[in-house]
């Protein structure tokens, strides 16, 4: 292959020579040469776009620099774009990385530092922007990461995060499918169509043919098989939409394959990870390479320059400037060295404890760390220093997120704590880590799934390489609580609260713990005290609610349970035993709603027809009542009440079998049943 450099030194060759050899090899961008087109674009030219987001895409995996793999898509692409050898993700997390892309501001500034943290409302996303000025946007997306409720679905007209069922992640070909479909409606305005990719995410399983064609390299065959559907994708947007067209290709992150010791992404700033592949195409775009690092952000300012408001950070012009970037889950799930990288022309450098400095164009394996040598040294942006460093505890998982929310992110593998990390001097440095990447990937999963026991020693691991990290004693304390273990519990607790005195969390697990013991009375001040500091907090809410109802407190107990329902949805079992309490609170109507909605939630599930009936018999609801009450079976243990409630809705409705009725009651009453079928005034006359 040759590289642009040896084009670059080239210049003498006359123009078609040139032009052809940026056609065949992608010659270098000369200045300003990317931004032929510099006017803004006229209304009438803006161009339909498409932005394509290739999840976990290494920028050495795709393209015509790529090695051990071909992706004639990507390189037809590559052969008429503007194509960035040193483009870099802001964040190596996909939500985080997104958020940059479509929001134009780095993660300090959006302030979504990790997976499934909520998009501030006021910060405006790529999508509003195009709407409003006159673009339909639609938007098909292929992992959980994504889904309408981590917030990007944000000024998108149509927003597919359809996911087969039972999975977190949808195939390229299915996405794409559902994207041709849409290109197929008619429509005049112009379109921007944003499709995501989640192919080559872990775990590998690429589709045959390119599982056979890639033997033992399956991250490779997933790429391929990731660029065969782009090929589509592009080949039915240009047929598909009127007037001129647009493209972005762009990763989101990379992947470490073993790279510095890291097999996913998140938790290091190295190339695998940080630097990704990144190309554009349309009006005015020259065909050519720029080795000008650029940073993914720039993706906002390109849609929106297109869409006709002049944007100096656009990609079509050329701009100078070091490029920031940030691994900061360490830091705020295990309060290790924060962790942030610059990079200025040829030279990254990644902050994180200590500097270390490389080449990145001589030594794109970032093997040679130049900051070891004080005499060669070079000069490290300000902008790495200056990097705003986020707070553990504002960037905690959201309260609300749902049990299915959680698992489904820990089965795509992202950590989340339970604790907010202490922050402390000399902290771990992430990179001398590594041995314990996979026990904490681990770990997280199987402590999300409820498996403690398989969870312990994994913990235990981590506690050994970092005797400071919360989560891990915090987690440890937990699972023995849940195993029944009280003293290894407490012993635990303990430990966390010497690595961490004022954890508001540390407070908060050891009053869940006590709350499961037969101590369960020394919860009580401790959980007030959580709820007086986070009224929102969930599991305390949970717990409290419990407690409450042990010590008789019913109408406390269901309104704690009301405040966990608002904040987070129900399951249906949930929503019967809200029923129940509040039928025996004599609250009929709040109790009418919850068995309602939990019927509604899971219809085949519901065994609660006696007590709805007996609910809407009490609210004269007798129609629904005489329903009710007609699903209640003969082995139902409450048979005999029912049948005499039904006799006395048969009267109140004056239904022709009202005696039958009566005297059915009266046939199959027991002890109870049969003085309050005597006794009841309805009935009387009615032999
Ligand atoms: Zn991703």
């Amino acid at each position: 292959m040759i590289s642009a450099m040896a084009i670059r030194g080239s210049r003498t060759l006359v123009g078609a020579a040139l032009v052809l050899a940026a056609l065949l090899l992608g010659a270098a961008c000369r200045s300003g040469e990317q931004a032929a087109a510099s006017k803004p674009a006229t209304p009438a030219a803006r161009p339909s776009i498409l932005l394509v987001t290739l999840d976990t895409t290494r920028a050495d995996a795709i393209g015509p620099d790529a090695g051990g793999i071909e992706t004639p898509a990507f390189n037809a692409l590559a052969a008429r774009a503007t194509r960035f050898r040193q483009a870099y993700a802001s964040v190596p997390e996909t939500l985080p990385s997104h958020v940059t892309m479509l929001t134009g501001v780095f993660p300090a500034t959006h302030t979504v530092h990790e997976n499934a943290r909520p998009i501030p409302a006021t910060t405006e996303v790529a999508a509003e922007r195009l709407r409003k000025a006159g673009y339909r946007t639609a938007a098909f997306v292929s992992s959980f990461i994504l889904a309408r409720q981590f917030g990007l679905a944000r000024g998108f007209d149509a927003y597919d995060d359809a996911l087969p069922q039972g999975s977190v992640e949808r195939a390229a070909r299915e996405t794409t499918d559902a994207a041709i479909a849409y290109l197929s409606r008619p429509a005049t305005q112009p379109l921007f169509l944003w499709v995501h990719y989640f192919d080559p995410h872990y775990p590998y399983t690429p589709p045959e043919p390119y599982r056979s064609r890639f033997p033992g390299k399956p991250y490779l065959g997933e790429v391929a098989a990731m660029d065969a559907q782009l090929g589509r994708l592009v080949a039915a947007f240009e047929q598909g939409v009127t007037g001129p067209a647009a493209i972005i290709v762009v990763g989101d992150h990379g992947e470490g394959l073993g790279d510095h010791g890291e097999a996913l992404h998140g938790n290091l700033a190295y190339q695998s990870t940080m630097h990704v592949p990144l190309l554009v195409v349309g009006p005015g775009v020259t065909p050519c390479v720029n080795d000008t690092p650029v940073s993914t952000r720039r993706v906002f300012h390109t849609l929106v320059d297109w869409a006709g408001a002049p944007e100096p950070l656009s990609l079509r012009h050329p701009v100078t400037e070091v490029v920031v970037g940030e691994a900061m889950k360490p830091f705020l799930e295990y309060g290790w060295q924060p962790q942030v990288m610059a990079v200025s022309g040829r030279h990254k450098s990644i902050l994180a404890g200590r500097v270390e400095i490389y080449d990145v164009v001589a030594d794109p394996a970032e093997t040679r760390d130049l900051a070891a040598d004080d005499r060669t040294r070079p000069a490290v942006p300000t902008a790495l220093r200056d990097y705003p460093v986020p707070s553990p505890a504002a960037s905690r998982l959201p309260e609300n997120l749902d049990e299915h929310a959680r698992k489904a992110l820990a089965s795509l593998g992202y950590v989340s704590a339970t604790a907010a990390a202490e922050v402390r001097k000399g902290a771990p440095r992430p990179a001398d880590m590594v041995r314990v990447f996979d026990a904490i990937e681990k770990a997280s999963g199987l402590f999300v799934a409820g498996q403690y026991a398989a969870a312990i020693p994994l913990l235990e691991k981590i506690l050994a390489a970092d005797p400071f990290n919360l989560d891990a004693a915090l987690r440890l304390a937990t699972a023995h609580s849940a195993l029944g273990r009280d003293a290894k519990a407490l012993e635990m607790f303990k430990r966390a609260a010497e690595i961490s005195p004022t954890s508001p969390d540390v407070r908060t697990y050891l009053a869940l713990h006590l709350a499961r013991t037969s101590q369960w009375e020394q919860a009580v001040p401790m959980l007030e005290k959580v709820l007086a500091d986070s009224p929102d907090r969930v599991p305390a809410l949970e717990a409290f609610a419990r407690l409450k109802e042990r010590l008789l407190r019913m109408e406390e107990a269901v309104a704690l349970r009301q405040r966990v329902y608002a904040l987070r949805s129900p399951t249906a079992a949930e929503l019967t035993e809200l029923g129940e309490l509040q039928m025996g609170l004599g609250q009929t109507g709040p109790a009418i709603d919850a068995f309602e909605r939990s019927k509604a939630l899971a219809p085949d599930r519901f065994g609660d027809d006696f007590e709805l009936g007996l609910l809407y018999l009490d609210a004269r609801r007798y129609a629904d009542a005489r329903d009710a009450l007609d699903r209640v079976g003969p082995t139902h243990p409450e048979y005999p009440m029912a049948l005499f409630k039904r006799a006395q809705v048969s009267v109140l409705l004056n239904e022709p079998d009202r005696a039958a009725r009566i005297q059915r009651a009266r046939q199959h009453a027991d002890a109870t049943t049969r003085q309050l079928i005597e006794r009841e005034r309805l009935f009387q006359g009615m032999r």
